[in-house]
């Protein structure tokens, strides 16, 4: 994530910078850069929010009509200012902002130390500047240096660049990071997305990956890597700034569920070691032996995201034979729960603020043990006060109700938990299947995705009743519990998730033909035990709505509605389910008109206790 902005025209850029800065805030907002190019080259970073950038600015003098601004969400090092973007090389004839991760990063900065480069920053972004730099030492030509310079990169990115070799320029590249191009009169605004363009011209080009634009004030010319010419022509879009944001989207709810293959990609990216069957993480790697000695685990975290952390017990426990609990952080911090120096606490958090967890965090500090945060924004108080952590990469998730964070917690859990049972006994076989699994989830999740009106049927079919019942059994258990939550959350409907062994004890009472309950029936090892369930609920005249895996038509003859989900390993298959529990909800909700993305009493980042 992150934004960038361009600006080349008539126009003081400044001001247009800024402005677009702020309207891409929602996708980073750890610190921020502006680099305008006048009289001399200008440029100003700050740490934190754009207010803070603009304090920054006050009282100087950034006049000119070329600039390039960034707002960050950091991958490669700490939210500071010196890894703030725009960044230069070894003086400030070229200044890049990128967004996304250049995986070769390593390597190339290796090559530049070598030829003598010094660097400011520990971002993977730098080297592009030095990059650029070095490659104009041999083509004296900014444009043809750039083109160099982006063949010699590998990852995903948005880059935008200007020099003071050739003032009257920006040149830009993408590979799967987004880039717009706003076509003025006589101006161009580029960026991240529609949002920071259209207050500007409704004329936009969408840059498409492997394209590279120079952008003239009077001008675009597009290519592609083999520099041959891409005839690409303005398209007039219609959408308002909201609209933009949430792009073709109604809601920022199903944006984000729609988001989660990427979401997938981009939790896995840098982190898979297929050859030898398991993960790597860059933020455990300070805890060193320490990691290894843990003898217990306890996870910690609220909400959806203890959900997750549910999830990862069964496979913690399954797979790696550490015995792991989890609690609710709440609960957690009252210091009533045994935890020893020896254990590790696991914290998950989108925001990475949430109060209980933080809490949690602290008392699991005073007790002496390891601690680890799974949180989605860097730079918040957990991934900061936790020994060692990881990343989600998911992009903000601006709906309340949580969706596409669960999918990367999950994510992001199931590769953590290959890593453990990696230095326990799983085998390389094993390891490399479920690696192999965990690189293709993100298709199987867009093959779910392609389910929509399925899912959009039976939710509005089931739009009447009042409550309503999900279950699961095993790993699925907790997908139950988390459709449950949903559903309340955005549709203020009364559910409750239970494992499916329960139902006998109590719940079943409830079922009659006004109480449907939702039931996750995958393939796996409970699956005969669901099935079992499911005819239990049927004879007492209960609906039944069900997750089932491709080619099992048997439930068609039980279950009133089915969705299919792809196959996959019984481990994997509740991070398909999830996303049919989340369009249920998300469609239901929509039908009842509800406020989907500010359900009534809720907010998002929870920073109360
Ligand atoms: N990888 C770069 C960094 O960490 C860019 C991150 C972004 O997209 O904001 O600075």
């Amino acid at each position: 994530m992150c934004g960038i902005v361009g600006y080349i025209g008539k126009k003081e850029a400044l001001p247009v910078l800024l402005a677009g800065l702020k309207r891409l805030e929602y996708r980073g907002y750890d610190s921020a850069g502006v680099a305008v190019i006048g009289e001399k080259v200008q440029l100003a970073k700050s740490p934190g929010r754009i207010f803070k950038l603009e304090k920054v600015l006050e009282g100087k003098n950034f006049s000119g009509n070329v600039g390039i601004a960034h707002t960050r969400w950091a991958t490669h090092g700490k939210p500071t200012k010196a890894n703030a973007h725009p960044h230069i090389g070894c003086n400030d004839d070229f200044l890049i902002a990128h967004n996304g991760i250049i995986e070769n990063y390593l390597e190339l900065k290796s090559e530049l130390l070598g030829k003598g480069h010094k660097f400011r920053s520990q971002t993977d972004s730098e080297v592009f500047a030095h990059l650029l730099e070095e490659e104009f030492k041999h083509y004296h030509n900014f444009e043809a240096s750039f083109k160099s310079a982006i063949s010699k990169i590998r990852g995903a990115y948005g880059i935008i660049a200007i020099s003071k070799k050739d003032k009257e320029k920006i040149l830009i590249a993408k590979k799967s990071s987004p880039i717009v191009i706003g076509v003025g009169k006589n101006e161009h605004i580029i960026a991240s997305d529609l949002s920071a363009v259209i207050g500007y011209t409704k004329d936009v080009i969408h840059l498409s990956d492997d394209e590279i634009a120079v952008c003239e004030s009077d001008g675009v010319r597009i290519s592609n890597l083999k520099n041959e010419a891409v005839g690409k022509k303005a398209r007039k879009v219609e959408y308002s700034l909201e609209e933009a944001e949430k792009g073709n989207f109604e809601t920022f709810m199903k944006k984000e569920i729609f988001e989660s293959p990427e979401v997938i990609k981009n939790a896995i990216r840098g982190r898979l070691l297929e050859e030898e069957g398991t993960a790597k993480f860059g933020g455990l790697e300070e805890a060193g032996e320490r990691l290894k000695n843990v003898k217990r685990v306890m996870i910690v975290a609220c909400g959806t995201s203890y959900y997750a952390g549910l999830l990862a017990k069964y496979w913690f426990s399954d797979l790696t034979h550490l015995h792991t609990d989890v609690e609710i952080a709440s609960e957690f911090k009252t210091g009533n729960i045994d935890i020893e120096s020896s254990d590790l606490v696991i914290a998950i958090s989108q925001s990475g603020e949430t109060a209980d967890t933080l809490g949690a965090v602290r008392e699991a500090k005073k007790r002496g043990a390891l601690t680890m945060g799974i949180v989605n924004v860097v730079g918040s108080a957990i991934s900061q006060e936790t020994d060692i952590g990881i990343y989600n990469h998911a992009g903000p998730e601006i709906s309340v109700a949580s969706t596409k964070a669960f999918i990367s917690q999950a994510t992001v859990l199931a590769l953590l938990t290959i890593f453990f049972a990696r230095q326990k006994n799983m085998s390389l076989k094993e390891g490399k299947d479920l690696m192999r699994e965990i690189s293709g989830l993100y298709a199987k999740v867009g093959q779910v995705l392609g389910q929509q009106k399925t899912i959009q049927e039976i939710a509005e079919k089931y739009a009447k009743y009042k409550n309503f019942i999900f279950l699961g059994r095993k790993y699925n258990f907790p997908i139950a519990l988390e459709g449950a939550l949903k559903l309340k959350e955005v549709s203020y409907i009364h559910a409750e998730g239970y494992a499916g062994g329960e139902l006998k004890h109590g719940p079943l009472a409830m079922i009659d033909k006004n109480f449907p309950v939702f039931c996750i029936s995958t393939k796996g090892s409970v699956y005969d035990k669901m099935l079992s369930n499911m005819e239990e609920i049927k004879s007492r005249g209960g609906k039944v709505i069900c997750v089932a895996t491709a080619g099992d038509k048997k439930l068609e003859n039980i279950a009133d509605d089915v969705v299919y989900v792809p196959r996959s390993s019984e481990m994997l298959s509740p991070i398909l389910a999830v996303v049919v529990t989340q369009l249920f909800a998300y469609f239901l909700a929509r039908v009842l008109k509800r406020d989907i993305d500010k359900p009534r009493n809720l907010a998002k980042s929870v920073t109360v206790e």
